[in-house]
């Protein structure tokens, strides 16, 4: 399996997964031209995706998508409640309601010889999802845009080979910032973002040996940076009740705006 993203952060979202025989999109939240241009630099190109699994209905996660569904005319996996809110949109456009299968958190389904599972999130969104997909020998997970981890989180992401998870915000940064009172505390509540150091402990709870690379992801362009992103995951993991160091791991960052390296497990 591989995973690669193309774009990843609070200013839109777009991940590619595939096996050896067919390729998914994870979210479409940045234009079609760059999706494309993106594809392109990791020998794919938008056609080639076998559908596009958008986790909620914000704009950094659906802002491209009424452009690749009139171009390409890809299968849209998504929740009812996303689903509703999409076609509710009037920015993205008209998309072919034919186009939407409608899938349900913890009811797995195939595509190609992918098996994707959704799981719930919590966020403020009408039905939001993160992906776990596997392809019979390996598994990844995209999860990123929740509030809070719990033991349903835990053990959704318990066995996984490889994973691109939120580092939303670091708390400091966030709490003394220009972002308005109430803006703060949405993401600082259960139905906003994982912060630094709540990413470090749920990666704590659910690093295992045969992890082979963790891409962290949506980072907030005002309230965080890579390096800080790193540290202090790297800090918390190291500092968690696990047998672990965070320097044990290959962690990288998800960039905003550039393509990751494809990451193969
Ligand atoms: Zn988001
Ligand atoms: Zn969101």
């Amino acid at each position: 399996m591989e995973m690669f993203s193309i774009a990843s952060g609070s200013s839109g979202n777009c991940i590619c997964v595939g096996s050896n025989n067919v390729h998914v999109m994870i979210d479409a939240g940045i234009s079609g031209k760059r999706i494309e241009e993106g594809m392109n630099q990791m020998n794919l190109t938008t056609r080639d995706m076998a559908g596009v699994l958008i986790t909620h209905e914000h704009s950094d996660h659906i802002g491209g998508l009424g452009v690749i569904a009139r171009r390409y005319g890809i299968p849209i996996y998504t929740t009812q409640g996303t689903a509703d809110a999409i076609m509710m949109s009037s920015s993205l456009g008209k998309i072919d309601p034919g186009l939407f299968h409608i899938i349900r958190p913890d009811e797995e389904f195939t595509i190609g010889d992918l098996t994707v599972r959704p799981i719930h999130i919590s966020h403020d969104a009408a039905d939001p999802v993160a992906y776990i997909l596997k392809d019979g020998k390996k598994k990844m997970g995209v999860i990123t845009d929740l509030g809070y981890y719990d033991d349903y989180i835990i053990e959704n992401i318990s066995d996984l080979d490889a994973m691109l998870i939120e580092a939303n915000h670091d708390v400091h940064m966030l709490q003394v910032g220009p972002y308005p009172y109430p803006l703060k505390q949405r993401i600082l509540g259960d139905r906003g973002h994982l912060a630094n150091e709540t990413c470090g402990r749920l990666l704590g709870e659910v690093l295992h040996d045969n992890v082979k690379q963790v891409l962290l992801g949506h980072l907030s362009k005002e309230n965080n940076y890579p390096d800080l992103a790193l540290e202090s995951v790297r800090a918390e993991v190291t500092l968690g009740d696990n047998p672990y160091k965070g320097t044990d791991f290959k962690i990288t960052v998800a960039s905003r705006s550039s393509v990751s390296e494809r990451i193969v497990v």
